[in-house]
């Protein structure tokens, strides 16, 4: 099988260090076998995505020598597929409209004193999961905002265990650490773990390879390609490179960018080592 990889950087900053490993780590294992290097913009979240931040990524990954193969794919451009996707599941009766504000969710949250956290912070405790259809849809007719949210123990009740490999190792998923997840928002036609499965499934992604900080979002991710008939590709997660600190690098820290790399005078080569030796590859 031929090996497909992507990048898939969300342009809401510069590349850095940890970034551009993940582009090369990406490109490389394609490289090494033969196979292809897919761009993907995840470009959903309009409040913080930025053109000038996806044209310094692009001019980055084009300096770095990482090219990629085929059309950019650009995740503002396929609200189509997110709204069929979402369809579907609804059809299945597997998802439900949530009012919540965010902030009403906070509350909820902090009255209950005990508040689970899962992967992506606290867990939805799953208010509106009980109100009757016929309400619900008398809400949508008055034009109250709502998200749409995956009822994940009964998509769980319909797939049974899933499972997925991480090299040859096999992880069973546990997408309830999760709670009910955002599919789609009325700002955004499809989440992030939405629109990853239905973009990885559509560019024939065989190999999924991305930040150890992912590793948990592919349990609720491996659970969406199940309910959606998707394949599961493997994946591969690597370490992250870390600043001297040991902290997370953030995106606004210019100690670490690759322009800065770049115009003090470093060759691609020398980028691409200091995040191996961080990794401590070297
Ligand atoms: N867009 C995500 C990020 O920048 C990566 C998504 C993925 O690789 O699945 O963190």
């Amino acid at each position: 099988m031929d090996i497909i990889t992507r990048f898939a950087p969300s342009p809401t900053g510069p590349l850095h260090l940890g970034s551009a490993y993940a582009a090369w780590f990406a490109w490389n294992a394609a490289k090494e076998a033969g196979g292809r290097f897919l761009l993907r913009i995840e470009d959903l979240d309009q409040g913080r995505a930025r053109p000038e931040f996806e044209a310094a990524i692009l001019d980055d990954l084009r300096w770095l020598g990482l090219d990629w193969d085929g059309p950019i794919i650009r995740q503002s451009d396929r609200s189509a597929a997110y709204q069929s996707a979402l369809d579907h599941l609804s059809a299945e009766g597997l998802t439900y409209p949530c009012f919540c504000t965010r902030r009403a969710i906070a509350d909820e949250i902090a009255n209950a004193g005990a508040a689970p956290h899962g992967p992506d912070g606290p867990i939805y405790p799953g208010t509106c999961r009980t109100i009757p259809k016929v309400d619900a849809a008398a809400r949508i007719h008055d034009g109250e905002a709502y998200a749409v949210r995956l009822d994940t123990a009964a998509a769980i009740a319909r797939t049974g265990a899933i499972r997925w490999r991480e090299g040859s190792n096999a992880i069973t998923a546990v997408p309830l650490q999760f709670g009910d997840i955002v599919l789609s928002r009325k700002d955004a036609p499809g989440s992030y773990h939405l629109a990853v499965v239905i973009d990885d499934a559509a560019s024939g992604v065989t190999l999924v390879t991305r930040g150890s900080d992912l590793k948990p979002a592919t349990d609720i991710q491996a659970l969406l390609q199940r309910l959606l008939g998707l394949p599961t590709p493997a994946y591969r997660h690597h370490r992250l490179v870390l600043s001297a600190d040991g902290q997370r690098l953030a995106k606004r820290a210019k100690s670490a960018s690759i322009a800065e790399r770049r115009e003090a005078g470093e060759t691609p080569d020398m980028v691409l080592e200091a995040a191996k030796r961080q990794l401590g590859e070297h």
